[in-house]
């Protein structure tokens, strides 16, 4: 395939993913942006599994809620490919072909539907990184902790005491820890995930912290944080029944694999 027309078809499939995410989303069509695969992965999120498309390109990745498969989506997040650290995991009872994306924000399991297809999105995200890199761009170090899912604990991780209604469970922000109200009091500045806001911090960390620097003057803010129990926004979603595999582009050939096209609205 010609330079011309691969850039022709580029832009038009990246076109075809920013109109997807409609207004709410941001502007995905830019010079050198290469749309290198698309697929659906199960995200775990806090509360529950959810099937998510995920867009790669050659310097970010997308992903967002499914809407309409293929033609519509919301919730759009971007991820500079280069705040990413990917790090393969063992399968585990009920969630398969897992890895766990690191940001400096955010730490996240997803899972793709086959071994095959998780090896191919680690291999082309690490391929992209390592092309970044090249280009003189640096990877970033401070990656958030990964948060523990709430139906992973049952006791305060750190006074082991049984959540209820009453005992709710709340993360620390620093070592994504499940704890109770009570072992999670202090509030601190933790400058990667964001630059202002005091996050909820449990016991221990904080002792951890104060003993590192020396003091404790940075507590008990009065801002109050959203509990972790009543967050839980996640629209109505359309049940998905079959799998679609996840789409490459063939760097050789420089076309793109399958059915990536939508089937026309009218039929
Ligand atoms: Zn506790
Ligand atoms: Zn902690």
């Amino acid at each position: 395939m010609d330079k011309l027309t691969f850039k022709k078809e580029n832009s038009e499939r990246i076109q075809m993913v920013e109109n997807s995410f409609g207004p709410s989303g941001v502007r995905l069509c830019k010079p050198d942006r290469i749309l290198i695969g698309e697929g659906r992965l199960i995200k775990q999120g806090r509360k529950k599994q959810q099937p998510k498309a995920f867009f790669l390109f050659n310097d970010i990745l997308v992903y967002g809620s499914i809407i309409l498969n293929g033609r519509w989506h919301k919730k759009q997040k971007i991820i500079p490919l280069e705040d990413i650290m990917v790090e393969d995991m063992e399968d585990s009872e009920g969630f398969m072909h897992q890895w766990l994306i690191r940001t400096p924000s955010k730490s996240f399991f997803v899972s793709a539907f086959s071994a095959d297809e998780k090896q191919a999105w680690l291999e082309h995200i690490k391929e992209c990184q390592s092309n970044l890199l090249q280009d003189g761009r640096r990877l970033g170090s401070n990656f958030a902790m990964t948060w523990i899912p709430d139906r992973a604990a049952e006791k305060c991780m750190r006074c082991f005491s049984k959540f209820s209604a009453t005992k709710r469970r709340h993360h620390c922000r620093k070592c994504g820890f499940l704890v109770c109200n009570s072992c999670s009091k202090e509030r601190v500045v933790i400058h990667h995930i964001h630059r202002t806001k005091r996050l909820r911090i449990c016991s221990l960390c904080h002792t951890e912290r104060s003993r590192q620097r020396g003091n404790s003057a940075e507590s008990n803010s009065s801002e109050e944080e959203e509990e972790v129990n009543v967050i839980n926004n996640e629209e109505e979603e359309e049940e998905l029944q079959s799998h679609t595999p996840s789409n490459w582009l063939d760097s050789r050939m420089g076309s793109w694999g399958h059915n990536f096209s939508p089937e026309p609205m009218h039929q």
